[in-house]
């Protein structure tokens, strides 16, 4: 496919996520029309040749396509059907992905209200972090049409992982699955964080007990990998802000009562951050509940990263 072929993109929110994700685009041959609040987050796309819209209505106006990547439901909401919104540019016909976390309600009213309109839309929402937008390695779930969402899957392989692009069901499905994952990783991180401070303060050393941990029927990906971040740096994960963490985890919540299901350990989980997040600051990285532990202990839970291959004395 040559780049004269590509259907331009439109992209809206150029955040942690969507720096990278447009970034990515731009590097795989899209042509870009870009919008955010902040004239300023645009500069280095613009430099490599993206245009730049002045609102949400001349981003849909000018593009084949049109991605949503925004904090909040209600933002993402005034983003399509606001004034100068989506809905105010986009054609008949045309394609509006949100690859936002948030929840089907949007897009069903927005679905309902143009129907006449044949629009298609999708949600995408995204596991990766900010470094798996940087790389063009998310994990992306999509919801809608089976067909729609064939067709739009080089866009999101400019984004992400070939491999871990899921069609996942019908509309609202991505939202659901992406909320799911978040909810179950946050829930890992406060237990995770509760056996290493109980540990450590019974007197066991945190590389014994993390090494246990791994070797253990209750090993996760985040006692082998994530909470490393953590403790071989103290690096908390600014690029996912706890504002945005408390967004995801009431959302989950609100999803489970829309289900009449009962989430026990979800309403505690979201607690646990929101206390956090009262502690450390909405920009807090997301994984600042574990600090609430460490306080607890009275000191940072840390052990030495392994020094790096090639360092005298290691073996690689
Ligand atoms: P962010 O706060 O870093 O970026 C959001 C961007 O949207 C900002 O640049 C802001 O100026 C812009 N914006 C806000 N309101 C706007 C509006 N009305 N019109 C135009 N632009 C507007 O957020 P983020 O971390 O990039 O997250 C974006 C979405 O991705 C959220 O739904 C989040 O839950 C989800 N997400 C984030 C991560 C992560 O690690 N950061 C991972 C997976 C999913």
């Amino acid at each position: 496919m040559t780049s004269e072929q590509k259907p331009t993109v439109g992209f809206i929110g150029l955040g942690s996520m969507g720096t990278g994700m447009t970034r990515n685009l731009q590097e795989s041959g899209f042509p870009l029309v870009v919008h955010d609040l902040r004239r300023e987050s645009a500069d280095a796309l613009v430099g490599g040749g993206a245009r730049w819209a002045d609102s949400a209505a001349e981003t849909a106006a000018e593009s084949d396509l049109v991605i949503t990547m925004l904090p909040t439901p209600r933002i993402v909401a005034d983003a399509v059907s606001g004034p100068g919104g989506i809905l105010e540019g986009i054609r008949d016909g045309g394609t509006w992905i949100d690859m936002s976390t948030s929840v089907p309600e949007v897009a069903d009213a927005v679905r309902e209200a143009t129907r006449h309109r044949a629009l298609r839309i999708l949600d995408a929402p995204v596991s990766g972090m900010s470094a798996g937008a940087a790389t063009g390695t998310l994990q992306i779930f999509v919801g809608g049409d089976a067909a729609d969402a064939a067709r739009v899957r080089p866009v999101l392989e400019a984004m992400g992982d070939p491999d871990r692009i899921l069609h996942v069901g019908g509309h609202g499905a991505g939202y659901a699955v992406k909320l799911m994952i978040n909810q179950l990783w946050f829930s890992h991180l406060v237990a995770t964080a509760e056996v290493l401070s109980v540990g450590v303060a019974a007197g066991v050393d945190l590389g014994v007990l993390r090494d246990a941990l791994v070797a253990s029927p209750a090993n996760s990906h985040l006692v082998e990998h994530d909470v490393l971040s953590i403790l071989h740096r103290g690096d908390y994960d600014e690029g996912f802000a706890m504002a945005l963490a408390c967004k995801d985890l009431g959302l989950s919540i609100d999803l489970a009562r829309s289900t009449g299901i009962s989430v026990e350990l979800s309403g505690l989980v979201e607690q646990v951050f929101r206390r956090a997040r009262n502690a450390y600051g909405d920009r807090a990285g997301e994984m600042s509940p574990f600090r609430l532990y460490e306080d607890l202990v009275g000191a940072p839970l840390r052990i030495p990263a392994p020094a790096p291959a090639g360092t005298p004395g290691v073996v690689a």
